[in-house]
């Protein structure tokens, strides 16, 4: 008999397994808006023209090899990393006060830098917004945090429970970690306004908070790079210390390459030396160094002007075609007379829209119209076309009515 005889088979990951059960439906008008992946207006994958045409010079490059990079990546890709969301002329930057590591897209970012914190830092309790991805409190408990929630999203309005969320952070013990969404948190495409970060960034502050930013998506919520990294760019223009996970699955379509980088920001550059020096023991014996491909297209299009352009233009078209995507769904509703107030699609921002459907219409949606999303109602706008809007439209207003 097997030595394994007795493992249980484990559930199906709630966000992939939408898409386990959607390639097991035959019916040719199946729709996946499961899964955080842009799709074209046809509802194909997207490889940007400017990463074919990087990925065309790294391969014609002879000088190529495929030795192992260090521990902590590649340099220039740390480097400019650290630019994109830190802004260009980011004094952190220039004195040196932020040790980046190279990592396995944004879920590793996230998992080195939890175990960091675990090993080197004071508190390891971990407030995260209620709701938030998924995957947030599996990786932090699995590093060792201890995963507490904060108000966040109020299904009453559909927008942001600031009350609650003030409350929340205030009452966490002093030096305890917050998670936050630097922009287009999901599942709710709900982001707090300038204003609100700011107020955010004196409680964390005043109560000695350390912020953890997720920036799964810059530039994909507005179009913007540097609008959708004012949040971050906030908390270390005030001289404190945050980390920052980055990827670059959305923003650049490189979703399998598994690119992304973490990012410490210190007090001092000779802490961030020990800091690095400290992160390279949590990497060595989890994979040794990160994979060298995803991230010299992310390098060779940073240090290439006219790519770098390219690059902005097709990831603005990303974020316009989402937006507009939100446009049409809100108008077929309303020219359908759904009951309710579908505003909210038009407002939130990034990849999802939460919907306010529950499970019961989300399964109902399913079966009777092969419509496969998150059972807690989150749409993913990207996966969706001016040919499908109707078709969702009709689903929509079925299960409410
Ligand atoms: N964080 C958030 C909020 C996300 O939505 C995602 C992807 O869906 C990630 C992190 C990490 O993605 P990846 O590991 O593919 O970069």
């Amino acid at each position: 008999d097997s030595v394994f005889a007795n493992i249980v088979q484990a559930p199906e990951d709630p966000i992939l397994g939408v898409t386990v059960a959607y390639n097991k439906d035959p019916s040719p008008v199946k729709l996946n808006l499961g899964v955080g992946a842009y799709r074209t207006e046809e509802g194909k994958p997207l490889v940007l023209n400017v990463v074919r045409r990087a990925e065309q010079l790294i391969i014609n490059d002879q000088s190529r090899v495929k030795e192992y990079l260090p521990i902590t990546g590649m340099a220039d890709f740390n480097k400019l990393s650290a630019k994109l969301i830190f802004g260009t002329d980011s004094p952190a930057i220039q004195e040196n006060r932020i040790a980046t590591v190279q990592c396995l897209s944004g879920t590793g970012s996230l998992r080195v830098g939890a175990e960091f914190l675990v090993k080197h830092y004071h508190n390891r309790t971990i407030y995260i917004p209620q709701p938030t991805w998924g995957n947030h409190p599996k990786v932090f408990t699995m590093a060792g945090l201890s995963v507490k929630s904060y108000r966040y999203y109020d299904p009453a309005t559909r927008g942001l429970n600031f009350q609650g969320l003030l409350e929340d952070l205030g009452s966490a013990p002093s030096g305890a970690i917050v998670l936050l969404h630097a922009c287009a948190h999901n599942p709710t495409g709900v982001d707090p306004t300038t204003e609100q970060w700011e107020h955010i960034r004196q409680l964390v502050r005043s109560k000695g908070l350390l912020p953890f930013f997720d920036s799964a998506y810059q530039g994909f919520a507005s179009g913007s790079l540097d609008t959708d990294a004012q949040s971050v760019r906030m908390f270390v223009a005030d001289g404190g210390e945050c980390l920052a996970a980055q990827s670059y699955a959305k923003n650049m379509g490189l979703y399998g390459e598994r690119v992304g980088a973490l990012s410490i920001v210190c007090r001092t550059a000779d802490v961030a030396t020990r800091v690095e020096s400290q992160l390279k023991l949590v990497i060595r014996p989890m994979y040794s160094n990160p994979p060298i491909h995803g991230a010299s297209i992310v390098a060779t299009i940073f240090k290439d002007r006219d790519m770098y352009t390219e690059w902005t233009i097709e990831l603005k078209a990303m974020a316009d075609r989402i937006i507009s995507m939100r446009q049409q769904l809100f108008d077929a509703l309303r020219a359908r007379g759904t009951p309710g107030d579908w505003s909210h699609i038009v407002k939130q921002i990034g990849m999802f829209t939460f919907t306010g459907l529950n499970t019961e219409q989300v399964a109902s949606m399913t079966k009777e119209y092969h419509i496969y999303m998150t059972s807690d109602g989150r749409i993913s706008m990207a996966g969706l076309s001016s040919r499908t809007v109707p078709h969702l439209a009709d689903a929509i207003h079925a299960a409410v009515t």
